[in-house]
């Protein structure tokens, strides 16, 4: 989610890139001014008023009245809001519901502002739901969207939330635990990583704190990785990712033999969806260059896409072509998209009505790194072996 913090030199949400390769805020800061708020991170926004707007009820904040009225608004004004929408945010606030009744007595703040500044300069942020009992300090995090799961294991991000809420509420506490969830409702994904209070503090003082120093003044080693670079806005003109890449595409001596080993296309195909990345971001950026700032790239040119004709008015030309004698010119009437389907009815309700006559088509098979969630599927060529 965007938030002001994200607009701090240091934010916590690039702070996996900023914290492992250090100079990249000041090298990147100058390919940093395009970037735009974009519509996933507005619904994010909108997900999360709407689940603090539940919580606050369930959590005694707000009036049943009031939050009435709040969300009598919500539906009105949120140009996100739909049955499913809701359906989500549900399921986080119930998710959240349950988390704090597994505690004794436990305080819950929302939306909590919290200031690691000790550790970062600026360094501040919000926590979504913060649950503390004497000795165990929870933060628990909305996120929205429906790309990869984020996992909340080593997730630096909510350590440094995690930083700012033990600095916030540590003297009215005798914290011992800190433990920071991810929930992903839209990916039915939930990660908890645990740690010791002390072992929090030994990271932020001794890992955070000179690797921010360093940061701030641009210091320090480049180091690319899928993870750093992703999001870097000098991922497309970044030497040293490129220097990573064109090593793992050419690192072997090939000399030896026409043929590749197995473990060399292992190799390969290890290293191939940063190096697919690095070259689609590399074009992207050409094209942008090219397109709105007139740069010439030797032994390339603008020329125009390929286009398919369009009707401009679709009433005018079914009216022409009836008056013309033409009959069969319309498509039958066709059902809206399953996901679209889902949306209008809602998940629930689109469960019960059409769940009977819903199926997965086996998918086709794909080569996924080992450590993908999936359960592996036997090739064909072991099924023949097994049949022999
Ligand atoms: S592209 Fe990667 S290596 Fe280069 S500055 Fe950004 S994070 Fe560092």
């Amino acid at each position: 989610m965007a938030s002001p913090e994200d607009h701090a030199t240091l934010s916590a949400s690039s702070s996996s890139r900023w914290l492992s390769c250090t100079p990249s805020v000041v090298f990147s800061a100058p390919y940093d001014k395009e970037r735009k708020d974009t519509t996933f991170t507005a619904e994010g926004t909108a997900a999360h008023a709407l689940a603090e707007l539940k919580l606050q009820l369930d959590t005694g904040k707000i009036t049943k009245r009031k939050f009435n009225s709040q969300f009598k608004k919500f539906k009105a004004d949120s140009e996100f809001y739909s049955t499913s929408f809701e359906e989500f945010v549900d399921d986080y606030v119930g998710f959240v519901n349950e988390t704090i009744a597994s505690y004794e007595q436990p305080e819950v703040e929302l939306e909590q502002r919290v200031n690691f500044s000790d550790w970062v300069p600026e360094g501040f942020g919000t926590s979504d739901v913060v649950i503390m009992t004497d000795s165990v300090l929870h933060i628990v995090d909305l996120k929205f969207g429906k790309g990869v799961p984020v996992s909340a294991i080593e997730n630096t991000q909510l350590m440094l939330y995690a930083l700012g809420t033990y600095y916030e509420f540590n003297l009215a506490y005798d914290f011992e635990t800190v433990r920071m969830t991810i929930h992903q409702p839209r990916l039915y994904d939930t990660s908890t990583y645990e740690l010791s209070v002390k072992e929090l503090l030994d990271w932020g003082d001794n890992f955070v704190k000179p690797r921010a120093k360093l940061a701030m003044s641009g210091e320090g080693e480049f180091v690319p990785s899928e993870k750093a670079c992703r999001f870097c806005p000098a991922k497309a003109v970044c030497k040293a990712r490129a220097d990573k890449n064109l090593q793992d595409a050419i690192k072997y001596d090939f000399a030896d033999s026409n043929e590749l080993e197995p473990g060399q296309i292992s190799d390969i195909l290890t290293n191939s969806k940063e190096i697919k990345k690095w070259l689609e971001d590399i074009e992207e950026w050409a094209l942008i260059q090219a397109r709105d700032k007139g740069q010439h790239f030797d032994g390339w040119k603008l020329v125009e896409g390929r286009s398919n004709r369009k009707i401009t008015n679709a009433d005018v030309a079914a009216s022409i072509l009836t008056e013309a004698g033409y009959s069969d010119i319309f498509k039958p009437q066709e059902l809206l998209t399953l996901t679209n389907l889902e949306k209008l009815v809602g998940k629930k309700k689109f469960g019960e009505l059409l769940n009977d006559i819903i199926v997965k088509p086996e998918g086709k098979p794909t080569l996924v790194v080992e450590t993908d969630k999936r359960p592996e599927i036997s090739s064909i060529g072991q099924a023949v072996k097994d049949f022999e």
